[in-house]
């Protein structure tokens, strides 16, 4: 059973169809790297699994557990796209923490040290006691390679530093798949690589990661399976190999050749 199965999606914005038909499914420990031209519809595909976004056909499941189907019905939502009904917010919270997101901007929270950052969460979504959270907080930030920013403000970090936190953070909720959304396209090319090391490292201790990334290099060297998208659609997917050694479609290969 794979732990994500989306089928069939499609997502309407107002005057743009951004997916169009997309079905991809992620097996437990799997490291799935997203590709593709801006605006062919990865963040959306990417919100899609965490109900950011809210598909408007197609159905989801995370865990065995269906949480959306527009089989089940649809209604209109406020843009005036169809969108397919979706469980209680308290329901679907339950859900969404099953997945850990990180964003291109890290959206820390800036009043908060690092480790309160990595502790906030856990214990009050998830009622894990504040002295259990801590201590795994600390662990996480020897994992990210800042044992000691526990005290220090967000304001006083580096970007490569924030995004370290930022993925700390989502992994302090025990995910059970964690979702990057170009997470290093903000920092500078010479930091790139303290964040990507972390990434590496997590895809080699098998944790589920789908990760939207321009960085080609990383996508080679650390996914198991690579997708590449365009115009809302899924072109072409396969070993880091076959994609990249050998992309079928004209499209892939011109898209390859301007990453260059
Ligand atoms: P990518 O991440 O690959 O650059 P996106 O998923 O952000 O692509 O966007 C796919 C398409 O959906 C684009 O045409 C974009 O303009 C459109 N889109 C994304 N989010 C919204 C939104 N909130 N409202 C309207 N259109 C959107
Ligand atoms: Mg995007």
């Amino acid at each position: 059973m794979a732990l994500l199965e989306m089928k069939n999606i499609v997502k309407d914005f107002a005057g743009c169809r951004a997916l169009d038909d997309v079905s991809l499914s992620v097996e437990k420990g799997e490291t799935v790297a997203i590709i593709g031209p801006s605006g062919s519809g990865k963040s959306t595909l990417l919100r899609c699994i965490n109900a950011l976004t809210r598909i408007s056909r197609g159905s989801i499941a995370l865990n065995g557990e269906v949480f959306v189907d527009s089989e089940n019905g649809q209604v209109q939502n406020r843009s005036g796209q169809p969108e397919a009904v979706y469980p209680s917010e308290k329901e679907l919270k339950r859900i969404c923490c099953e997945t850990g997101m990180v964003f291109q901007h890290f959206n820390l929270f800036p009043h908060m040290n690092c480790l309160k950052n990595i502790t906030y969460a856990p214990v009050k979504v998830k009622g894990v006691n504040p002295a259990d959270a801590e201590a795994r907080g600390l662990e996480l930030l020897k994992l990210v390679g800042l044992p000691d920013k526990r005290n220090e403000f967000p304001g006083r970090l580096s970007g490569g530093q924030k995004q370290r936190v930022a993925i700390a953070r989502a992994l302090a909720m025990e995910p059970e798949i964690m979702l990057f959304d170009e997470p290093t396209s903000a920092l500078d090319p010479e930091i790139t690589g303290e964040v990507l090391n972390v990434m590496k490292t997590l895809s080699a201790r098998n944790t589920t990661m789908v990760v939207v990334t321009h960085e080609m290099g990383f996508a080679r060297e650390v996914a198991d399976r690579v997708v590449f998208m365009n115009k809302g659609k899924i072109v072409e997917e396969g070993t880091p190999e076959e994609i990249f050694e050998h992309p079928k479609s004209e499209r892939l290969q011109e898209f390859l050749s301007s990453m260059l």
